[in-house]
């Protein structure tokens, strides 16, 4: 097997035809869109990481299913080193990117997908886990990405699948034929979705008795009849249409959402990995949830790092490095970053073996490293902001520096610590503003929040995880109470 190359990549991507609609018109021709290829390029960091001399070792990783190597972003975590490897890669991307790369969906639902079946088998007899590993050596085979489709729109919030006025609002089995089912509803908040090949659907919560129906997770390729996307709006986006790659602030990479919609689906079985067992809904939710959630302890905090690194050289040009209050609050932001780091490394490092071979991070840890990620970025993003200064929110834009009577007042009055030139300093203060109040707060600060569950969500698992009665019962034993 050979991993592919960054360019094969785009052009497998560009090959698999798929359509949008964004911004009010149905788009084909996806890799040549001025909204759509930031995005692209950023997954495509991932395969150029795994051809590079200098992180090659980092992102690739003999595989447990076809002894060969393969991309890091297609394995499945067989120790713990495995899955501190994971978050170390990740923050290199994200540190290098700025921005999602995407590629870490479809590597937390494998892992949890994988675990999931084998007990399920266990269990009921079924043999999903022997279709799986048979699905994923061909993933890993070909180097594709996948994308984990989780998040259902689940309309009114107090009612259950059922009790929904529209069954779909919950993706769910519409229809039995002979060999395959055929599904139907839609996954939102689908960063990676136009740039992979295949996408592994999975249930959205903990199914019960009676939601059999909704109680699915089978693998759909991105260009399957019936799936359809619809873009998602990010704030400052169309700048990224415009003529001027100054004012975008990330000038290589970026994010982007979109709603699929899947319209009468219809899924062989060979590719359908849980089919009613609404037992095991609620474990493969919370395993890719945990996953995701140590996942934030390397891709945010390598945006951390992007942001930190910003900070530190806008301050250099203000010519304010030097000040004792600018150092402390770089400080702070390293203090802040380096904690969900910590998180990140201490749920991978305690993880253990599931009874299917591959490796679970600590469920309770890898919660507290998410809740962290709910509210460190925006400490980090309110440093940024006050180191940066105001000119973050009202600096003119790149046509008027282009502009023969505007431009030169522009360059006249922006200019700083002589020793960096006024361009530069515009091109730090627009990623600064990118990732704090752009299209990038997307991925660094509103993601944060609700990517992999909202806070509530591993307060929940917190408790859960926690052992709050033996800490009880240990203070009734120190202190002599029956
Ligand atoms: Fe990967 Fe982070 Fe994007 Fe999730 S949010 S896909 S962990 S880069």
């Amino acid at each position: 097997m050979t991993l592919k190359t960054a360019d094969e990549y785009l052009d497998s991507i560009k090959n698999l035809g798929l359509e949008a609609n964004i911004l009010g018109k149905k788009t084909g021709d996806l890799h040549r869109h001025g909204l759509v290829k930031p995005s692209q390029e950023a997954v495509a960091f991932t395969y150029q990481a795994a051809q590079n001399p200098e992180t090659r070792d980092l992102f690739c990783v003999e595989s447990s299913l076809c002894n060969d190597v393969v991309n890091r972003f297609s394995h499945l975590h067989q120790s713990t080193e495995d899955l501190i490897n994971k978050v170390r890669m990740q923050r290199h991307c994200g540190v290098s990117t700025a921005c999602c790369f995407q590629r870490c969906v479809g590597m937390d639902a494998s892992n949890a997908i994988f675990s999931t079946t084998f007990e399920c088998d266990q269990k009921y007899g079924t043999d999903y886990h022997q279709r799986f590993r048979d699905y994923w050596s061909w993933i890993q085979s070909q180097d594709l990405v996948v994308d984990g489709a989780m998040t259902d729109p689940k309309g009114d919030r107090g009612k259950r699948p059922m009790d929904q006025k529209d069954p779909d609002l919950f993706l769910r089995i519409k229809e039995r034929r002979p060999g395959g089912i055929v599904i139907c509803g839609a996954k939102l908040h689908q960063t990676g979705m136009l740039n992979s090949h295949e996408i592994l659907v999975m249930p959205t919560l903990t199914m019960r008795s009676g939601e059999e129906a909704w109680a699915v997770c089978c693998a759909v390729p991105t260009n399957a009849k019936g799936v359809r996307y619809i873009y998602g709006r990010q704030t400052s986006d169309t700048r990224k249409i415009e003529d001027h790659l100054l004012d975008v602030g990330n000038p290589l990479f970026g994010g982007q959402e979109v709603m699929t919609v899947f319209e009468d689906v219809f899924v062989p079985h060979d590719r359908v990995f849980l089919d009613g067992e609404v037992d095991f809904s609620g474990v493969l939710v919370e395993r890719f949830a945990s996953y995701h959630r140590q996942s934030y302890g390397g891709c945010k905090v390598g945006v951390g790092d992007a942001l930190i690194g910003a900070t530190a050289l806008i301050a250099q040009m203000n010519g304010v490095a030097g000040a004792s209050h600018i150092k402390d609050k770089i400080v702070e932001m390293i203090h802040l970053n380096e904690t969900i780091y910590s998180c990140g490394i201490a749920c991978s490092a305690t993880g253990e073996q599931t009874p299917s071979g591959n490796y679970l991070v600590n469920l309770l840890l890898a919660n507290v490293c998410k809740l962290n990620v709910t509210r460190f970025p925006y400490e980090l993003a309110r440093l940024a902001t006050d180191v940066a200064g105001g000119l973050l929110g009202t600096m003119p834009s790149a046509a008027d520096l282009n502009d023969p009577e505007a431009g030169p007042y522009i360059r006249k009055y922006l200019a700083a610590n002589p020793d960096f030139d006024v361009i530069d300093r515009m091109k730090v203060l627009r990623l600064i503003e990118n990732l704090v109040a752009g299209a990038g707060a997307v991925g660094y600060l509103i993601e944060s929040m609700h990517g992999a569950g909202p806070p509530t969500a591993q307060r929940i698992m917190i408790s859960r995880q926690a052992g709050l009665e033996k800490k009880v019962q240990s203070i009734k034993n120190l202190l002599s109470i029956p």
